[in-house]
């Protein structure tokens, strides 16, 4: 059996965490094939090394003198190698990463040093064997990840292998150049290497234990979720709870491989599974709440408009000719509201006012700003009486007036508008009326 391991910045920030990394892999030899983020945050106030790189890059750009830059990012790594008393020079690989730079390489291959490098130690770190990712995992000419020449040059690249280190975060462009998926993209590597190698769980280890069920700057101290399903977690992190990259369900999910995940500074703590499908009941009737302040409704109203065919298109038809996606769209017999996201939708505002005049004819178009969206997911509604009901009477009883309501199809989760400043409010009464009096 095979697992994956994926560390984030936080776990590699420094050689005691590499130790404390060391000894994860080390108390399993199932974990064998290991994906390493650059070195992130050792501290509150510290600097992430991917941010560091984009910086020195950009005054490379500028044909700036990039050099204290570059050697502050140097002394991270040093501080790591001889903290671990590791016999390994980077001399050639900074003679070259200057160089590129020089030679303006791109910001994407300037990032991708800080996963490369790191992999480097880790690989010697562990004695495991090094493989560039840029030579498993490929990009279109459009920049559009590769999923099938991926899956097909790296799984053969890896049978081969007991155990390797892949660094994160990057791969290559048919022309061979470097580019990275988006921040916090090492979690899609992971997913892939596991694919790849069909591994029988993907270990991404970060800095809490798993996923809460509500976010801890609202609710201090939330039960953490002991299994959620991919479905459910796709909402949440949609709805803005973090921890996961949100493309690194996507390449797992094809093969059924579970994720889990763990917590580098306490690896007792069993963490997050996070699953396909589960005859685990969870814990509370709602797996997780989450919400995102910062949406506009557009209400639109006109007389007899059930009876018109075509009108929904007409509206939705002037959202995109503005290039604006819509988050939901609840309608009445006369009247349709368009959520959208207040700071993409301001400056096209009127613009989408009167194309909507144009196409549909409508009595009137009225707009209302911040006001947030919260989405209380679970599996257990489906088969569960009165959730909506509790939903509502704890917001009434927290005088939280509810502007918009919207169940998926699926009951898998509820959606609710809120005004802006009734949000933290919200979620509490929420949490407290589901998860609170069950402690
Ligand atoms: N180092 C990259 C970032 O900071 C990627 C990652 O950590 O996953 O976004």
């Amino acid at each position: 059996m095979k697992k994956v391991v994926k560390f984030g910045g936080s776990s590699l920030a420094s050689a005691e965490q590499f130790r404390k990394v060391g000894s994860i892999i080390k108390a399993d030899p199932e974990r064998r094939f290991v994906v390493p983020s650059a070195p992130g945050k050792r501290y509150r106030d510290d600097e992430k090394v991917t941010d560091m790189l984009y910086a020195c890059y950009a005054l490379a750009e500028e044909d700036g003198d990039f050099s204290g830059k570059l050697s502050a990012i140097r002394d991270r790594y040093e501080e790591i190698i001889s903290g671990l008393s590791l016999k390994l020079s980077l001399d050639e690989e900074f003679k070259k990463i200057e160089e590129n730079f020089k030679n303006k390489a791109g910001k994407d291959y300037a990032a991708s040093r800080g996963e490369y490098l790191n992999g480097i130690i880790m690989a010697a770190y562990l004695k495991f064997p090094f493989i560039d990712a840029a030579e498993v995992i490929f990009f279109d000419e459009d920049g559009n990840f590769d999923d099938y020449k991926t899956d097909k040059v790296m799984a053969k690249r890896l049978a081969d292998e007991d155990a390797a280190v892949i660094p994160g975060f990057y791969g290559s462009m048919p022309d061979g150049s470097v580019k990275t998926f988006s921040r916090g993209g090492s979690d899609v590597t992971g997913s892939i290497v596991s694919r790849a190698v069909h591994a029988e769980v993907y270990e991404n280890w970060t800095d809490v234990s798993g996923f809460l069920i509500a976010d801890p700057r609202i609710i201090p101290n939330p039960v953490g979720i002991d299994t959620i399903t991919y479905k459910e977690l796709r909402e949440l992190s949609y709805m803005g709870a973090g921890v996961l990259h949100e493309d690194a369900i996507f390449p797992v999910r094809k093969e059924g491989i579970p994720i889990n995940i763990r917590n580098t500074n306490a690896p007792e703590d069993s963490g997050t599974w996070i699953v396909e499908s589960t005859c685990q009941k969870s814990r509370f009737v709602i797996t997780g709440i989450a919400g995102k302040k910062g949406f506009c409704s557009v209400n639109i109203e006109k007389d007899m408009m059930n009876a018109e065919i075509g009108f929904g298109r007409k509206v939705l038809q002037a959202f995109e000719d503005s290039g604006i996606s819509f988050e939901h769209v609840p309608s009445g017999i006369d009247t349709m509201t368009v959520f959208v996201h207040q700071d993409e939708f301001m400056d096209k505002e009127q613009k989408v006012v009167s194309a909507i005049h144009r196409l549909a004819r409508p009595d009137t178009i009225d707009i209302e700003s911040d006001l947030a969206l919260i989405a209380v997911v679970g599996r257990g509604m489906k088969s569960t009486r009165g959730t909506a009901g509790r939903i509502f009477s704890a917001l009434a009883h927290s005088n939280v007036n509810v502007k918009m309501i919207d169940q998926g199809s699926s009951e898998l989760n509820i959606i609710i508008g809120v005004r802006n400043e009734d949000f933290e409010t919200a979620i509490r009464a929420i949490y407290n009326i589901f998860v609170l009096v069950q402690l």
